[in-house]
């Protein structure tokens, strides 16, 4: 019995039985194999090479390994298993995590069990090929109480002679531990299949099953049927006279355009698409705002070229035997963009419906981007206020913001680094599974002088294109200044339109003067949007000054329990400057958006 994961396969030996086999098995196949067991425990636990849990160290067995982690670093992955009441495959990801991220023993002793590292099936995935200690985890379990509480066998009296109880008990290891082992490789084997094993290494969480479905979707849809929530969205200055801007200042593209607004709520996008002079465009949203949009599209006089569609675009087809739009216009953009899901959505109905080739998304590209933040203002607001209330020590009401994401706004002061980009997404050719993404970083300090740094900072920025095409990396993106003015107030909506030039050629087509870029930005710099910025708060400030290098990765997937929120994991070391070469320790903090 062993395990064994070749570079990219997860191979079945000889030795291994499956679930079923095992519970079929008799008596004597146990003696049988109760020879084999103990060669497997020799070969594998006792004589072969194992590393340090927290050294680059190599000793010659996973004991010894064990007794030096327990002297030197005072770690005893006993203890803390029983202190943090960790099963089998928690203990296997505890090990593969530290193995893989390297925290002190102290950062482990620190933990509660309650992290997301303990149900992640990323930490499944041994970081290093036969991992001893793995194997000695495997072999150790059947001496604790998993073993009475799993095997239905009866416990050997205790009048039999011992050799012949002994022998009985190495059986109920031995079955148990096949037991164990197929449902360890059960569990690999069904998320990572032998030819993207190395693939999905590298990309840890992006492609792992999630759970059976849920609802996701009520609570959500509901939410979008309140007047407020559409009142405040289109009085963000920025997001719709953006969108205004795009669809009304580019009639070559959308006269005589086949249009579909997905997710139209109040039908504001269909409007201007229609004003910007569409043949036909289809309004769908699955909230009961598409009856307010179905009335306002009959107010303003416009039913004969917008049709609104009440459902889930995933599951409604167009009227009228049209198959293919020419353009998909959405605001689909959740908090740190990805919150929401919504995008998923939209691609669907990219794939569905947009014409092959020709057919434009709008918006066509956004970029998330990420930043140190000073944030001191943030950590005082929502930490520093409840030490204090009144005279009283509220201070526990603190406890999870350093695991919560925060939105607000940080003003521009507050960016210390250059923003990087962590992730580009071109509309055009996007997949719902690149929406689970694990990004690398490198941000450089600008603080002029030695300070405190408190946060990370996300915001996104979205283009739009005439062609559909993504902007080359140089073009910057729009800034909208407090105080700029922007189009809503000079153009009342619903107003003339400005001059318009008439397309001699049809929608979609890639002419030179279709090369204008529109867009926005929600970051510290811009004027504040209603997706304000994303806060990521710091257990730990980074003393930084100018020059500090931090470098790290960033991990953003979807949900186990909720598809529309959203889990990030910051795995972040510090340099004090590029002359160094020394790194500080890597340090990792995990985070819900919802
Ligand atoms: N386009 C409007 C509203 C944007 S808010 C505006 O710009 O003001 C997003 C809207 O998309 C919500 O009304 C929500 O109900 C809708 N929506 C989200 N996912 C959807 C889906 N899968 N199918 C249909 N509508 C959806």
């Amino acid at each position: 019995m062993t395990i064994r994961f070749a570079a990219a396969t997860i191979h079945t030996t000889g030795e291994d039985v499956d679930d079923q086999s095992v519970s079929s098995q008799t008596d004597s196949d146990y003696a049988e194999e109760d020879n084999n067991f103990e060669d497997w425990v020799s070969d594998q636990a006792q004589n072969q090479s194992c590393r340090s849990l927290f050294e680059d160290k190599a000793f010659p067995s996973a004991a010894a390994a064990r007794a030096h982690d327990k002297d030197v670093h005072n770690f005893d992955l006993r203890t803390i298993s029983a202190k943090l009441e960790l099963d089998l495959h928690q203990r296997i990801r505890l090990i593969n995590f530290i193995r893989k991220h390297a925290p002190t023993s102290e950062d482990i002793g620190n933990l509660t069990g309650a992290e997301t590292l303990f149900s992640s099936d990323e930490y499944l995935i041994p970081q290093i090929e036969d991992d001893p200690l793995l194997q000695l985890e495997m072999d150790d379990w059947s001496d604790d109480e998993d073993l009475a509480s799993t095997d239905q066998r009866p416990t050997p009296p205790a009048d039999l002679p011992s050799a012949l109880r002994q022998m009985q008990l190495l059986e109920r290891k031995l079955a148990q531990a096949h037991r164990d082992m197929a449902e360890y490789r059960s569990l690999v084997g069904q998320q990572f299949d032998a030819g993207r094993f190395a693939e999905i290494i590298n990309e840890p969480s992006s492609s792992l099953a999630g759970p059976s479905p849920r609802d996701d979707d009520s609570h959500y849809f509901s939410s979008y049927c309140e007047n407020d929530i559409h009142a405040v969205m289109i009085q963000d200055k920025v997001r719709t006279s953006t969108y205004a801007s795009f669809i009304l200042t580019n009639p070559i593209l959308f006269r005589d355009a086949v249009v579909l607004d997905v997710g139209c709520g109040t039908g504001i996008l269909s409007l201007f698409a229609a004003k910007s002079g569409a043949k036909h465009v289809y309004a769908v949203d699955a909230s009961d705002i598409a009856e307010k949009a179905e009335q306002i599209v009959k107010e303003n006089g416009l039913e004969n070229v917008i049709t609104v569609i009440r459902g889930k675009v995933e599951e409604i087809s167009l009227p009228d035997d049209v198959e293919h739009v020419d353009i998909i216009i959405s605001e689909w953009m959740g908090y740190a963009l990805l919150y929401e899901s919504m995008l998923d959505s939209v691609l669907q109905a990219r794939d569905r419906f947009l014409k092959p080739e020709r057919g434009v998304m709008a918006p066509s590209q956004c970029r998330i981007m990420f930043g140190l933040c000073e944030g001191s203002e943030i950590l005082k607001e929502r930490v520093g206020f409840w030490s204090d209330v009144y005279g009283f020590d509220l201070s526990i009401m603190a406890n999870n913001v350093y695991e919560e994401a925060i939105v607000d706004v940080v003003g521009p002061e507050s960016m210390a680094s250059e923003p990087y980009l962590l992730k580009d997404l071109h509309l055009k050719d996007v997949t719902s599974r690149q929406l689970d993404f694990t990004s690398q970083f490198t941000l450089v300090s600008t603080t002029p002088k030695r300070t405190k740094i408190h946060a990370f900072v996300l915001y996104f920025d979205t283009f739009f294109t005439t062609t559909g095409e993504p902007v080359p990396p140089e073009v910057p993106v729009k800034v909208t200044k407090e105080g700029d003015v922007t189009l809503a107030e000079v153009w009342p909506v619903g107003g003339k339109a400005p001059p318009q030039r008439r397309a001699s050629t049809g929608p979609g087509l890639k002419q030179k003067e279709d090369k204008r870029v529109t867009s926005f930005s929600t970051g510290p710099c811009s004027q504040p949007t209603h997706w304000k910025q994303t806060i990521f708060l710091l257990r730990d400030p980074i003393h930084a000054e100018d020059g500090t290098i931090v470098t790290g990765t960033f991990y953003c997937k979807k949900s186990a329990t909720n598809s529309r929120e959203l889990d990030v994991e910051i795995h972040y070391s510090v340099r004090q400057n590029a002359e160094t070469t020394a790194v500080g320790e890597t340090v990792v903090q995990i985070y819900k958006v919802r």
